[in-house]
């Protein structure tokens, strides 16, 4: 029987992105040698590297002026690499989730942080537009999706201020000018590969303006630039799988195709959602994330009888973030409209049960 993953992340990769994967850990490209007992610094996986670095840039339409590094410590550790390479003094945040709250909590470290806008009153359910990024601070930083409340931000600022963006949960998942950014970047596991890798872009001018701190080294964007991108040994698995997920998407016709794709199958779940009499989504319309769908029980005492529903129908990582309960429909780009369908047919046999 197929399973419908929702999960936020780890979540949901391309069927054949695994079959290939998998398979490259038995033997790799044919050589009787798994990808995982390889030297980092063979022919075969400095290809590799080559190769992902090329698909970034080209699906995201990015000149040499930036360079793509592939780290670990997931996207919470660029909360500290971010404020460490770029701060002197101050910085302006967005806070428009926990993720971002996060982020601002790091960066309080390393200097002074203007919050231009927070969500906290409203639990995050809106991002304002009436903010202006101050010419005075060294970078901007903003969230591009907020996984856990489900918004998105759908229009960027027009400043000169290095526009530093967190993109954990939609990175390819939709087409932007991706030149307006100076610095994203994303934790693989919810979009792109196996958990453990992230992929930060960040344009090269930016670097070397410090003036006060050391940085240590392996927190240093420019140690490993410098270091042809092989500081110390990367997660070659996921940086490989990176790969395979991105030939998909080229193969898919690149993110234009995937964008119309994402849009259709959230604007599916968001209207079965709003025509409905028993659950309901607390997002500003115009905040609404294409890639995670949240969404409530008006009668919290139905709860048991749904889970009970689509538990046993093969739907699996629906649940809510633990911080807010409900549910959240996690829809990436490797998630079927037809499971996006199966899920609105559960919910439509759940109403004419129970409504
Ligand atoms: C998941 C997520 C993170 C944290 O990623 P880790 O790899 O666990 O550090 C940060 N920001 C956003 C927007 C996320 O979705």
């Amino acid at each position: 029987m197929k399973i419908h993953n929702f999960s936020a992340g780890p979540s949901i990769l391309p069927k054949q992105v695994i079959r290939k994967s998998a398979q490259s850990v038995i033997s790799f490209n044919q050589s009787g040698l798994s990808l995982l007992e390889i030297s980092h610094r063979s022919k075969d996986f400095i290809e590799i590297m080559e190769k992902t670095t090329e698909l970034v840039k080209r699906t995201m339409n990015l000149n040499d002026d930036y360079s793509i590094l592939f780290l670990q410590g997931g996207a919470t550790l660029q909360f500290t690499m971010v404020p460490s390479n770029l701060m002197n003094r101050e910085a302006a945040y967005l806070d428009t989730g926990i993720w971002a709250n996060n982020a601002i909590k790091e960066a309080e470290k390393f200097g002074k942080v203007r919050i231009l806008f927070s969500g906290k009153k409203k639990n995050y359910t809106y991002i304002s537009k009436n903010y202006k990024v101050p010419n005075e601070v060294d970078y901007f930083h903003c969230t591009s999706n907020n996984t856990i409340v489900g918004t998105q931000m759908k229009i960027f600022p027009n400043t000169p201020i290095p526009m530093v963006c967190d993109m954990s949960s939609d990175i390819f998942s939709r087409k932007l000018n991706f030149c307006q950014f100076s610095l994203i970047y994303a934790s693989a596991q919810k979009n792109v590969s196996s958990a453990g890798m992230t992929i930060v872009i960040v344009k090269k001018e930016i670097l070397g303006k410090i003036k006060k701190r050391n940085i240590p080294s392996y927190l240093d964007y420019m140690i490993h630039i410098k270091n042809n991108r092989i500081f110390n040994t990367p997660n070659v698995f996921s940086i490989y799988t990176s790969m395979l997920t991105l030939e998909w998407i080229k193969n898919k016709g690149g993110l234009s195709i995937l964008e119309k794709e994402n849009e259709y199958k959230a604007q599916l779940l968001y209207d079965e959602i709003d025509k409905s009499n028993l659950f309901e989504n607390k997002i500003h319309k115009e905040n609404r994330s294409n890639m995670n769908v949240t969404f409530f029980l008006k009668k919290k005492n139905l709860e048991n009888k749904f889970n009970k529903m689509w538990k046993k129908e093969n739907i699996v990582g629906l649940d809510g973030h633990r911080y807010l309960g409900g549910y959240r429909a996690s829809i990436y780009n490797a998630l079927s409209l037809d499971s996006v369908r199966f899920l609105i047919h559960i919910m439509k046999e759940f109403e004419k049960k129970f409504s």
